[in-house]
């Protein structure tokens, strides 16, 4: 069968999204492939039509291994055969599933990268034939990345003792340059062809806010904006995560916690109630992981800055993977930068590791703080060039908040900067600019100096709030050393002599609570009373069933059967995400209760 019908049979699509076609092309003709493509952009289809035409067996590399059930939950339900070897299997089930493999019953296999170097799994590997190694997540292979898996190292030596050495793929969402290089590397993938789709996912909206009450603002957000589908809030301590779930308790949203510091258990029950809707609500560390799979996440919220803008990327990222209009609001306030650089330094590596995790958060900083386009900087973070100045579709595009000219304030603190002579970091500069008697400043007679309280009349907070948007327009230089200093950059000048404005943002220097989110757009045509009797249904068979809702139908599956209504079987296998096998699944059963509706 040909990948065009496989398409439509098994997945129910009709055509291939940008660069999945040109990524199973290449598999077919045995060349290594690594893909970079953003969250929800349609990896998976890339190694799973090749496992379905490939003659023997499909190795599947995954770090997600809370997921794998549900993805081959998916799969079979999608008429793949499809299996799993992982940690939460018993002794029995690894049995039995290791025997459907030994008797070829199975063409894709997922595999938690531990199992990769088992005895059992070693063994059983010698008499296979194993057309592709397909590794997803592979960023987790690299050191520098942020979700360092050590077990990825074993996946070239698992490949290297094969009798024959399968075609070798790789798929991440995120990569800088230096991560590329190393799964380039590190897999040992032999001139592979590599795509990206781009980083640029359109239907998130991005936003950065610094409110001054933080509570408030995330309040406001649930009773006001946040209307249909889930949502994720993270925090940086597990200590925040239940103190905001016990304040947010009357607010009667089902909501949940989860975190590192609670049992196994305790974990999948939350993320199950999660999947299965009776959670709408997340609260969670940076724990909750990759594994969350959840098309229909409608927000997502950073209650602190995350370590960097990678991480920021992939947690945004859970947002939005169905394709619908979602937000992602980073809240920021200047503790949680220091919050992170101690956290830098208590946990030191290395010097250079070091300082490339100060630069990396750095990155994040200059975005909390920018003017520009928050989408543009997320994709020149990756290494994307920038097609238009404005999206339209992020906060600060569609910023309706007045601008004040700061260029008096910014020349007096490049002055500042520079009769101290670059030798200061922030607080020090602050603390001179509002003539502070700080016995470190009267000790070092910078009270001397002639910029010394000429800024006496903007707050702490407006100044560091300056500064940083300076930092993050280049008109500053930081360096990045454990107790950064602040230094004068060649474009200083033209503020200096000033040939250019600063303009800064009225409520960044302020500080507002009010929130004004896009507009989410619902699609409308629907019957909502026969929508909720389909997703009735399907949370039903669900449960029944032990899957995640979507393993059944995602969202816009339910919402193009409550518009279209279908009668016949054409009909129902016309809809967008419907293939054979689900058709026979659960046709007769969506069919009767859209005919009992009309
Ligand atoms: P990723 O692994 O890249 O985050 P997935 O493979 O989970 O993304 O795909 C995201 C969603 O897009 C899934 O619901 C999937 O079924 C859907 N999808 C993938 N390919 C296509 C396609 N060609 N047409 C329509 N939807 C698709």
């Amino acid at each position: 069968m040909d990948k065009y019908t496989l398409l439509k049979k098994h997945f129910g699509y009709d055509a291939f999204r940008y660069g999945q076609e040109a990524i199973i092309d290449h598999i077919l003709d045995k060349k290594d492939v690594l893909a970079i493509m953003p969250t929800g952009g349609g990896k998976s289809l890339c190694y799973q039509i090749p496992g379905l035409i490939h003659e023997n067996i499909s190795l599947v590399i995954s770090p997600l291994i809370a997921l794998m059930k549900d993805q081959v939950d998916a799969l079979i339900e999608n008429g793949v055969s499809a299996t799993y070897l992982n940690s939460s299997l018993t002794a029995q089930e690894e049995a039995e599933k290791l025997k459907a493999i030994e008797e070829g019953h199975v063409k894709i296999i997922y595999l938690a990268p531990e199992r990769l170097l088992t005895q059992g799994f070693l063994k059983l590997s010698q008499s296979l034939t194993i057309d592709m190694v397909a590794v997803d997540e592979a960023h987790c292979i690299s050191q520098w990345g942020h979700d360092f898996r050590p077990s990825y190292k074993n996946i070239p030596d698992f490949i290297k003792q094969l009798p024959a050495r399968p075609v070798v793929t790789a798929f991440t969402a995120t990569a800088t340059s230096h991560v590329i290089e190393e799964i380039k590397s590190l897999l040992g993938l032999i001139d592979p062809f590599e795509l990206t789709t781009g980083f640029d996912r359109k239907n998130l909206f991005y936003k950065v806010v610094k409110p001054n009450d933080r509570l408030r603002y995330v309040k406001d957000f649930l009773k006001v904006e946040f209307k249909e589908g889930s949502g994720i809030i993270y925090c940086s301590t597990r200590k925040t995560v239940e103190s905001l779930r016990d304040k947010l308790k009357a607010l009667k949203i089902p909501i949940g916690a989860y975190h590192g510091g609670m049992t196994s258990e305790e974990r999948s029950d939350i993320q199950e109630a999660f999947m299965v809707d009776d959670l709408k609500v997340i609260i969670a560390t940076n724990a909750f992981g990759m594994g969350i799979d959840k098309p229909d996440v409608r927000f997502v919220i950073h209650y602190n800055m995350p370590k960097n803008m990678e991480a920021y990327y992939q947690e945004a990222g859970r947002a939005g993977r169905d394709g619908r209009d979602s937000t992602c609001i980073l809240m920021y306030a200047p503790s949680d930068i220091v919050k992170q650089k101690l956290m830098i330094a208590s946990n030191y590596s290395d010097p250079q590791r070091d300082q490339l995790q100060r630069q990396n958060l750095q990155y994040l900083v200059n975005y909390c703080h920018t003017n520009g386009c928050l989408r543009n900087e997320i994709t020149a973070y990756f290494g994307q060039a920038n097609q238009r100045e404005t999206c339209d579709a992020c906060g600060n595009c569609l910023h309706d908040s007045e601008f004040v000219d700061m260029t008096l304030e910014a020349q007096k603190i490049l002055s500042c900067i520079y009769r101290s002579q670059q030798r200061f970091g922030l607080s020090m500069i602050i603390k001179i600019l509002r003539g502070s008697k700080d016995k470190r400043i009267l000790d070092l007679k910078l009270n001397q100096i002639s910029t010394y309280g000429i800024c006496k009349e903007i707050s702490e907070g407006g100044l560091r709030e300056l500064i940083m948007n300076l930092i993050a327009r280049g008109y500053i230089h930081m360096t990045v050393d454990q107790y950064p200093i602040l230094k004068l950059t060649e474009a200083s000048r033209v503020i200096l002599k000033g040939e250019e404005a600063i303009l800064i943002r009225k409520e960044r220097l302020q500080s507002k609570t009010k929130t004004s989110i896009k507009k989410q757009n619902h699609p409308s045509n629907y019957d909502q009373g026969l929508y909720d009797l389909l997703t009735e249904k399907r949370k039903e068979l669900a449960t029944k069933m032990k899957v995640p809702l979507y393993v059944i139908f995602s969202n816009a599956v339910l919402e193009a059967l409550a518009s279209e209504m279908p009668k016949t079987k054409e009909g129902f296998l016309s809809i967008k995400g419907i293939g054979e096998k689900k058709y026979e699944s659960y046709g007769k059963i969506f069919l009767e209760i859209i005919e009992k509706y009309n």
